[in-house]
């Protein structure tokens, strides 16, 4: 370790590193050492002490192959699915795919080559990173929300509320940000889909109209009244109406949620 920190310096500055040396599993061949790395680095994430008995050729096998699907799994070519679905496409919050219609579920953007996946460390399901706002500099480990207690009571969300008021949740440069992310298409959204391509996918529509929220009606239009002069669109178009009601708005909402009770999307879906 010590010719690693001379060794790499300047590039990672290892001097500052503290270094520490775990117990970990013994290697005492000379062809598996991408193997116990991925190991001992994953363990190590996940927190799991380790011991420092030497594994056997069929336990090597195994995690070799366990590392390789791990691999391959985090990017799947479009059209060859090789595991299951989003787990958001069973509430039709999946920004990928419009599962509205039985048996078969339609691609909201065919021309989308490969798709990001984040797994959730608690339930194994799985999520679009896009349908969990996943980020990539989060690191550890990622849980859909599953794990939290229900019925869930948005203590942050609404002491914050109660507080200061809707512009307690959501500044209006975050709101602006906001709609920039939506209309570069960084951030992916089932609802700026079908306000984009309106008249395709009526079902899916009704369905995420219909959606509650943990928000009563005054918040609501305190939202919508905080929206509207933020963005200035011109509202005596129809459509600016909708995209602010059916888009802007449910999107404060799950990034309000996102930031401030920690969900993961799917969750606050
Ligand atoms: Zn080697
Ligand atoms: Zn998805
Ligand atoms: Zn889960």
């Amino acid at each position: 370790m010590d010719i690693l920190s001379l060794a790499f310096q300047n590039i990672w500055r290892l001097k500052e590193w503290s270094i520490s040396y775990p117990d970990q599993w013994r290697q005492k061949d000379g062809v598996n050492c991408g193997v116990f790395v991925c190991t001992a680095a994953e363990l190590d994430i996940k927190g799991t002490d380790m011991t420092n008995e030497p594994l056997n050729q069929v336990q090597l096998g195994h995690l070799r192959m366990y590392h390789a699907a791990c691999l391959i799994a985090d990017s799947v070519p479009k059209g060859k699915k090789v595991r299951e679905s989003c787990m958001a496409e069973a509430i039709h919050a999946c920004n990928y795919y419009d599962s509205t219609r039985k048996g078969q579920s339609r691609p909201l953007y065919p021309h989308v080559q490969k798709e990001d996946w984040v797994k959730c460390e608690t339930c194994n399901g799985w999520l679009h990173k896009d349908c969990a706002c996943y980020e990539p500099s989060q690191s550890g480990i990622f849980t859909c929300g599953c794990d939290l207690p229900e019925p869930y009571a948005f203590t942050s969300t609404l002491t914050s509320l109660r507080d200061k008021g809707v512009e307690g949740l959501i500044s209006k440069e975050r709101i602006k940000e906001l709609k920039e992310m939506l209309d570069s298409g960084e951030r992916k959204s089932n609802r700026m889909f079908l306000w984009q391509n309106p008249g395709g996918n009526r079902a899916l529509k009704t369905i995420l109209n219909g959606k509650p929220t943990c928000f009563n009606e005054k918040h609501m239009n305190d939202l919508i009244d905080l929206i509207k002069p933020t963005l200035s669109l011109d509202y005596s178009l129809f459509s600016n109406i909708d995209f602010v009601i059916d888009v802007m708005v449910p999107e404060a909402t799950i990034d309000i949620l996102v930031r401030f009770e920690g969900f993961s999307r799917f969750y606050a879906e």
